[in-house]
């Protein structure tokens, strides 16, 4: 078989195509024809070991016979210096064909090769270009250090293993350690299998004390919020007090005795009042300020008012 002819980039001399396969020449062989008709090696071979057919060269169809194939290395250097690109797709190698093995063989980043851990046992086929992932990530004959230890937590290897073999490690492991927040314990998962029901059990308690603690914490701020504002009314209840007698005390004073009026006065009023007779007594002027609620005397109007039906 020759070799593809969509590697090469332009034009392909037909001289240099081989007529069996219809690719380009691969290991050029003379049939031993007289025309010196040239056949990629393996092509050829196989066209003569056909069984039940003459023994003929494929384009003239004289008589051949394999003891006098002749390589025709002059074909080949010329197929060499052909132009081809990568056959990878995606790889934008461009160069003559007589380089294309070395290229994939070191350059190209879409050929894969094996894993750097082949001789362990990893059977990967990696392109370069995702080969630092899969070793990183997923290849079992990398090397790990135990994440616990390293070194010298126990085991034939002491933390130092294929990562194939973690979950054998993990058993003779040393470094395991309790999951309980405060606890210190450490040892083989066997060992801690025994010591977290007991430890579970104790952290429980732990989580529950510190929860009551919190719900204390919060009751007794609570009480000191209201503690604050109980003393804030009775300081607002003590003002009131002090302001109503203050009012009492103006008050008393301005009720107090007048001097003695003279004779012709005391005629003058006695007449006006035989005129005009005492309102009834729910239009007296009100003494209900004096109440203890000290809002009474709040607005500056109603005050003033009820002031001065009580002076008259
Ligand atoms: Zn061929
Ligand atoms: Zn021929
Ligand atoms: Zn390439
Ligand atoms: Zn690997
Ligand atoms: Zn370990
Ligand atoms: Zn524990």
């Amino acid at each position: 078989m020759g070799i593809s002819s969509d590697l090469f980039v332009g034009e392909v001399g037909e001289d240099l195509v081989c007529s069996i396969c219809q690719e380009i020449l691969d290991g050029a062989t003379l049939s031993g024809c007289q025309q010196q008709h040239a056949y990629c090696r393996t092509c050829l071979t196989q066209w003569v070991k056909r069984p039940h057919v003459a023994k003929t060269c494929p384009d003239c169809r004289q008589a051949v016979h394999e003891a006098h194939f002749a390589p025709l290395k002059l074909l080949d250097r010329m197929v060499g210096r052909l132009k081809v690109k990568c056959k990878h797709a995606g790889c934008s190698w461009q160069a003559e064909y007589s380089d294309l093995a070395a290229h994939l063989a070191s350059t190209c980043q879409y050929q894969r090769k094996p894993c750097p851990y082949a001789q362990r046992g990893c059977r990967a086929q990696l392109r370069p270009i995702s080969a630092g992932a899969h070793i990183q990530n997923s290849c079992d004959y990398r090397t790990v250090v135990c994440p616990r230890g390293g070194n010298d937590c126990g085991g034939a290897k002491k933390g130092i293993y294929m990562r194939k073999d973690e979950a054998a490690h993990a058993e003779v492991c040393t470094r395991h350690t309790c999951k309980n927040q405060g606890c210190n314990t450490t040892g083989r998962l066997k060992t801690l299998k025994l010591h977290q029901h007991g430890c579970d059990a104790i952290s429980a308690a732990r989580v529950r004390a510190e929860n009551r603690c919190s719900l204390l914490d919060h009751s007794s701020k609570a009480l000191r919020d209201e503690n604050a504002r109980l003393k804030a009314v009775n300081t607002k209840v003590t003002d009131d007090n002090k302001k109503l007698e203050d009012e009492v005390a103006r008050l008393k004073a301005q009720l107090a005795p007048r001097p003695p009026k003279r004779g012709a006065e005391v005629l003058d009023e006695v007449k006006q009042e035989e005129e005009d007779p005492a309102p009834p007594k729910d239009q007296q002027p009100s003494l209900s300020f004096l109440g203890p609620r000290g809002s009474t005397f709040e607005g500056g109007d109603r005050r003033s008012t009820r002031l001065r039906g009580a002076s008259k």
